[in-house]
């Protein structure tokens, strides 16, 4: 099936590892131009030459993307050596596990940041440039736990949610206007990266390419009319209907 994305220009947040680099191999695989972020440089270069082998134009920008200022440079940095910019993969770290009944404001305020505000920030840097051309794509990378949530992830838990409350009233206001633009939150289940490991994470664990395949669709040109939904990647194992 071609998704109907070929030539589009595509910025992935925290793509140099993980679920992020599976999703910009992913959409490079269907033609996708794409700038990648990152915080380590080496990771970066090495992450770039995979998925410029692909046989895309790829760019990189090292940074963090939850300091406040970082979404609008990249943004800005994306349309400048791209001219445009179709979709975005708005990515961060998870927080640290945690009791809900232990965490400190500090903790709460970074992980609000991380999880919630980061997102808030890339949509809005986003979307003149896509309202601009009548068309976008925007998918959040959250976690199964805005269904179901975990009882030690309580700062995932406890962000993501507020981010999904966001982006359920944000795609409404989308559609209302006509935009063209979609935005969604793709929300994984145990997939087999490096913050798995950290984890500690055991049992059946999803493929990262597979997962990089389902956000490439829900960027597609076919996938218009899905808007304001949690795609949860999990293999079936979340309870919550
Ligand atoms: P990962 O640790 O394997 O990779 C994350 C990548 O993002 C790394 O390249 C890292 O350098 C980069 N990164 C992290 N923080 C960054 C920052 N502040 N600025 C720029 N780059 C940054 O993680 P992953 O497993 O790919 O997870 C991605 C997201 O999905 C996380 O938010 C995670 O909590 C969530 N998630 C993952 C799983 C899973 O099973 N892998 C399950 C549920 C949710």
């Amino acid at each position: 099936m071609d998704l109907g994305i070929a030539g589009k220009v595509a910025l992935v947040t925290a793509g140099s590892r993980g679920l992020g680099r599976a999703t910009a191999l992913a959409l490079a695989g269907e033609g996708v131009r794409v700038m990648l972020s990152g915080r380590d440089a080496s990771t970066l270069a090495a992450t770039r030459s995979q998925v410029e082998a692909v046989g895309v134009e790829v760019d990189v920008r090292a940074g963090d993307v939850t300091d406040p200022g970082e979404p609008a440079r990249l943004v800005g940095a994306t349309v400048e050596r791209f001219g445009g910019l179709d979709i975005v993969v708005a990515n961060a770290g998870g927080p640290p596990p945690g009791r809900a009944l232990d965490l400190s404001d500090e903790a709460l305020d970074a992980a609000l940041n991380a999880n919630l505000m980061t997102s808030v920030r890339l949509v809005r840097e986003a979307l003149p440039h896509m309202r601009a051309a009548g068309w976008g794509r925007i998918c959040c990378i959250t976690s199964y736990t805005v269904k179901q949530p975990a009882p030690v992830l309580a700062l995932s838990n406890t962000a993501r949610t507020g981010l999904w409350a966001w982006i359920k009233t944000a795609a409404q206001d989308l559609a209302a206007e006509s935009s063209g633009i979609t935005l969604n939150m793709i929300c994984p289940g145990p997939h087999a990266t490096d913050r798995m490991k950290e984890l500690g994470g055991a049992g059946v664990m999803g493929d990262p390419a597979d997962f990089g395949s389902v956000v490439a669709f829900v960027c597609s040109a076919q996938a218009g009319s899905l808007n304001g939904s949690a795609v949860v990647v999990d293999g079936g194992s979340t309870l919550a209907l």
